[in-house]
């Protein structure tokens, strides 16, 4: 190979690395990645929403059934002041039993309270489990997203290793002052930094090059690293 030829061959691999980084920066996998991630949070959000409101019901239940509660013990405290000990006149009979009667609607009410507050719970609690089955899922998404993404990752980082490999081996045989042109100038052409000349053209210019400036590159030997008047690129005879 010439050093024209490794020239160009450092050219390729610098394109290909570009390329390469292009691509990591661009992955389809990380976006699937992304999204997973998104759509986990989401379902943690709801999840806390629905904890909360969970939370909520539970309290209020355990509020009734105290209310229940001290509904019962107060009923079974007057039933025994009726019936098992001496009371001493009927006025506080008809008074104990007239509390009875009051609260026996009331326990009622308070246990339909209950039941109430119970039925609220059931759905909320079929949500939560179908959050964690979500969650779970989610969590599965995401780990396999992951992989698919540090696999692609792991591959073009292994491409771009080589690339540079490659580089190194051809940049050792061109000669230190066209490397250097070559590197200043990439930073404005690009990939097409070192362009091949047709005979009447630099390939890659985006005008025609002059009679003059033809016939100049004509005259070169094959093989030669000269620079384009027209667009400034380095051109190939
Ligand atoms: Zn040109």
């Amino acid at each position: 190979m010439s050093a024209v030829d490794d020239l160009l061959a450092v050219q390729d691999e610098d394109t290909t690395a570009d390329q390469i980084r292009h691509r990591l920066a661009h992955l389809p996998e990380r976006a699937t990645f992304e999204a997973a991630l998104a759509e986990r949070h989401s379902v943690d959000a709801d999840r806390e929403g629905v904890r909360l409101e969970r939370l909520e019901l539970d309290r209020r239940q355990k509020r009734a059934e105290a209310d229940v509660e001290a509904v019962v013990t107060r009923m079974q405290e007057l039933n025994r002041r009726l019936y098992d000990s001496g009371i001493s006149s009927p006025r506080e009979a008809r008074e104990i039993q007239q509390e009875v009667d009051r609260l026996t609607p009331r326990q009622d009410d308070l246990e339909e309270r209950v039941l109430e507050i119970m039925e609220e719970i059931d759905p909320v609690d079929a949500r939560l489990r179908e959050l964690d089955v979500l969650a779970e899922a989610g969590d599965a998404k995401i780990a396999e997203a992951q992989a698919v993404l540090a696999g692609t990752e792991e591959g073009l980082a292994e491409d771009l290793t080589s690339a540079g490999d490659r580089r190194r081996v051809a940049a050792a045989e061109v000669p230190a002052d066209a490397l250097d042109r070559y590197e200043r100038l990439r930073g404005v052409f690009g990939a097409s930094t070192v362009a091949g000349f047709d005979g009447s053209d630099c390939r890659v210019c985006p005008l025609s090059m002059p009679a003059v400036e033809v016939d100049r590159v004509k005259h070169l030997e094959v093989g030669t690293l000269t620079d384009c008047t027209e667009c400034g690129r380095l051109v190939v005879r």
